[in-house]
């Protein structure tokens, strides 16, 4: 069965409620008769009850770019998955490279977080990607599967079907740099073989991998039309309303 898309905005710390409420106020009309793919936007937390208002009776998924793995508890600063599901948050980014690089997210808490996730039915989005040394070292593949390893550990068959994986190379966030839709697709089949070794050829076959790093509107079709890619992780090119829109509609 062909696996169904998924462009995903992650607007990092950016926009106050007013910046989120214009946005869609461009972005709906452009995308209100767009069904071919599934849209989701991961905004900061204090954003997250305007831009679920804002998305009411949309086909648009809102969630968060970070939760914590524990039900509730003396984590200050942190957001509980049971908070996120009460305000109407369906999905949750975990284990962001800037989550892994500036707030020492390992891979053990990468597999806490999913755990949590997949036991409240929201949507895990689980970021895995080399960075610079790596990939010229000749270690992606060797990282990758560390990662994916690491993430899924402890996580059966039957519990991984809400579970999407975003290759994101790290060298290619932000950067202006983008892997060649070739170099994805390469690094998307490692990953998915590697997902098959741990949970079996249906669940991986079955599985949604999603390429972030730099994703544009002039790079998006290039990378959206390889098979292996199963949709994008957008951070820059996601806070305009048009500039989203040209690659949702790639
Ligand atoms: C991201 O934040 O996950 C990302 C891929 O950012 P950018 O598109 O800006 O590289």
């Amino acid at each position: 069965m062909a696996r169904k898309k998924l462009i995903a905005a992650n607007w990092k710390m950016y926009k106050t409620p007013d910046e989120a409420k214009a946005f869609f106020a461009e972005f709906l009309p452009l995308v209100a008769a767009h069904t071919r793919d599934e849209i989701a936007i991961f905004p900061s937390p204090v954003l997250l009850p305007t831009v679920i208002d804002a998305a009411k009776g949309s086909k648009i998924s809102v969630g968060a770019q970070n939760i914590h793995f524990a039900d509730e508890g003396a984590y200050t600063g942190e957001t509980s998955i049971g908070q996120l599901k009460a305000i109407g948050g369906t999905h949750t980014l975990i284990g962001h490279s800037e989550r892994r690089q500036y707030f020492a997210e390992t891979d053990e808490i990468v597999n806490k977080k999913l755990h949590a996730a997949l036991k409240h039915c929201i949507v895990p989005i689980v970021c895995i990607g080399e960075v610079l040394e790596e990939r010229e070292a000749g270690k992606t593949a060797e990282v990758l599967k560390k990662q994916v390893t690491g993430a899924f550990a402890g996580i059966t068959p039957e519990a991984a079907a809400p579970i999407v994986i975003a290759y994101e190379p790290v060298w290619a966030i932000g950067t202006g740099k983008t892997a060649t839709p070739e170099m994805a697709a390469e690094a998307h089949a490692i990953v998915r073989a590697e997902v098959a070794k741990i949970l079996g050829a249906p669940v991986a076959n079955a599985m949604r991998i999603l390429y972030g790093g730099s994703v544009k509107p002039d790079n998006a079709s290039a990378l959206l039309n390889q098979a292996e890619i199963d949709g994008a992780l957008v951070g820059g090119a996601s806070l305009k309303a048009d500039s989203f829109k040209a690659i949702v509609t790639y």
